[in-house]
């Protein structure tokens, strides 16, 4: 088992539950901004928000967004470390500091010591592309845990250990290297990710090929599914890998939908995705099936919560277990669906 850590409230490594991160993408100094966003990626199940500290403002901003906001912040940290200190006066729960950037080892040290004190916990971020290129000339497993390791190393050596790493690349087979390897030596917890993964399609793809092969062997104690576009996505996406492996178990709304095949007689695509998107941040634990014809799908339908499964005239019919099925035009059917399932969440 690994060391836990605490980031606020939420606590990894040591048998916690693993945890969904996630990243602003507003400018940090621009509080109301990043607080809507926060607020959101809290809405959608997110446990812990990353914000970039680019500036002396934006550390400071984190005062205000703090008293605005209920989930633990993390400070991401690059180049220099003032911003750390900074970010820890303003009150942040915890720190994200890049090895390969903050080289001096008496800066290092000086936001480990204030760290101590405040009994606030960093995460050793080690990034293929901002390794050390003078001491290390690739990102091989070997040289990302090896970078890792001298911040580790004078963390240790300050008697500091509230610590958390991160290996990460952009391909799947050297980010599960690269950790595996970690763990072979260390046992503090890892955080997870394949950093520049991709737009969300890449993302989906790599995140849950090497985050799925890491976490079913019992690695990783807290994840960010890296996604260029809305974080939310992230979010989303983190906590349904979670629930899939059987990781987490939280009420959610699972949407099931056919493949569509040459007996399809109903457009279903528009509606799963729109159904998605509209039960994404919902806490209940149902299941709603769509289906393309009536032929195979009422019985996965009748299976589900709530189902539809299109006929042939392009209406669909909706099923609710063994009650008589309702017809309902397409122009209608994904606002019928979503009353059955709001209501069936505030009851
Ligand atoms: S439910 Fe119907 S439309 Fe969908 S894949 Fe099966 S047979 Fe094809």
């Amino acid at each position: 088992m690994t060391k836990a850590i605490h980031i606020g409230s939420v606590r990894i490594g040591g048998g916690a539950p693993v945890s969904v991160q996630s990243m602003t993408n507003t400018d940090t100094r621009d509080i109301p901004a990043t607080v809507a966003q926060i607020r959101a990626l809290t809405a959608a199940g997110c446990d812990i928000v990353r914000l970039a500290v680019i500036d002396e403002d934006a550390a400071k901003s984190i005062a205000a967004i703090r008293k605005e906001t209920s989930i633990p912040l993390v400070a991401d940290i690059h180049f220099d470390h003032k911003l750390a200190l900074l970010a820890m006066e303003a009150g942040v729960h915890a720190l994200r500091l890049n090895p390969g950037n903050i080289r001096r080892h008496e800066d290092v040290k000086t936001v480990v010591r204030e760290a101590a004190d405040r009994g606030i916990p960093i995460r050793v971020g080690v990034n293929a592309g901002s390794l050390d290129r003078a001491r290390y000339r690739e990102p091989t497993p070997e040289n990302m845990v090896a970078a890792a390791r001298d911040h580790i190393t004078l963390m240790e050596d300050l008697g500091f250990t509230a610590i958390k790493v991160s290996l990460k690349t952009s391909s799947v087979t050297g980010t599960i290297a690269a950790n595996r390897l970690f763990r072979t030596k260390y046992d503090y917890p890892l955080h997870l990710g394949v950093t520049e993964a991709g737009t969300l399609r890449s993302s989906l793809i790599k995140s849950s090929a090497a985050l799925g092969a890491m976490l079913l062997e019992g690695i990783g104690d807290t994840i960010r599914i890296s996604i260029t576009g809305d974080p939310v996505e992230e979010v989303i996406a983190g906590r349904r890998l979670l629930q899939y492996l059987s990781l987490r178990d939280e009420p959610m709304v699972e949407i099931i939908s056919c493949p569509t095949c040459g007996r399809t007689t109903a457009a279903i695509e528009d509606i799963a995705s729109e159904l998605e998107r509209r039960t994404a941040g919902l806490r209940v634990r149902l299941t709603v099936a769509v289906m393309g014809c009536v032929v195979n799908g009422p019985g996965e339908a009748r299976h589900a919560d709530f189902g539809i499964a299109g006929t042939e005239d392009g209406s669909f019919l909706f099923f609710e277990k063994e009650q008589a099925p309702v017809k309902l035009a397409r122009a209608d059917t994904v606002d019928f669906l979503m009353n059955r399932i709001n209501a069936a969440a505030n009851r």
